[in-house]
């Protein structure tokens, strides 16, 4: 699959919202590119005003994030579609719409979100609109006790695997130990969750 501007404005999106920062690194290693060619494409979106680098922090310019607003909408919008009607598995949705959310931009989008019942979030909770921000707090700096997963702001599909596995889904409840390691478990099993990961998974009371 070759890459283009609307794959790396998404995965800064997701980065910025879930961790509050992004790497070249990092964003090498989600769109599985070299350091390099990371580099040489943040520095392309730079000098198209999309994004501000100052040093090694990456912000949105005001366009840059108005263009990755629309796309992150998109793309929760197919993964709806993907998750409800093309039976794609949870874990799975957001590898499975990289392609797809391409088409369904424009007016074509819209039509698919109002005949799907314009939806409030994607299947892994995240707000349709991506400027909603919920009352959550990220699993990393939640005391021990009974939780209802929120979200899983970080798409990570390992992660979502693990969830998946004790059916760990959106409006479930979820029980927190901190130790060591952080776990988590419900009425079907129990998951470590490393400490990066940890970030991306939202919970509320
Ligand atoms: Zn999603």
């Amino acid at each position: 699959m070759t890459l283009n501007r609307e794959d790396y404005l998404l995965v800064i999106w997701e980065f910025l919202e879930s961790f509050d920062r992004i790497s070249e690194k990092e964003l090498a290693n989600r769109l599985k590119i070299s350091p390099p060619t990371a580099y040489e494409y943040l520095t392309k979106l730079s000098d198209e005003g999309l994004i501000n680098k100052d040093g090694k922090k990456i912000s949105f310019t005001p366009i840059g994030r108005a263009m990755a607003r629309e796309l992150v909408r998109m793309h929760r919008i197919a993964e709806v579609f993907a998750y409800n009607f093309l039976e794609v598995p949870w874990e799975e949705t957001h590898a499975s719409v990289m392609e797809l959310e391409h088409i369904f931009n424009g007016k074509r989008g819209e039509v698919l979100f109002k005949n799907l019942g314009r939806p409030e979030a994607c299947p892994h909770g995240n707000p349709i609109d991506p400027e909603v921000r919920f009352k959550e707090v990220p699993l990393l700096l939640a005391d021990d006790g009974q939780y209802t997963v929120k979200r899983v702001v970080f798409e990570d599909q390992a992660l979502l695997k693990d969830l998946a596995s004790i059916n760990a889904l959106p409006g479930t409840v979820l029980n927190v130990h901190r130790g060591d390691i952080l776990e988590v478990d419900n009425e079907y099993g129990a998951l470590k969750v490393p400490h990066p990961v940890s970030m991306s998974l939202r919970l509320s009371r």
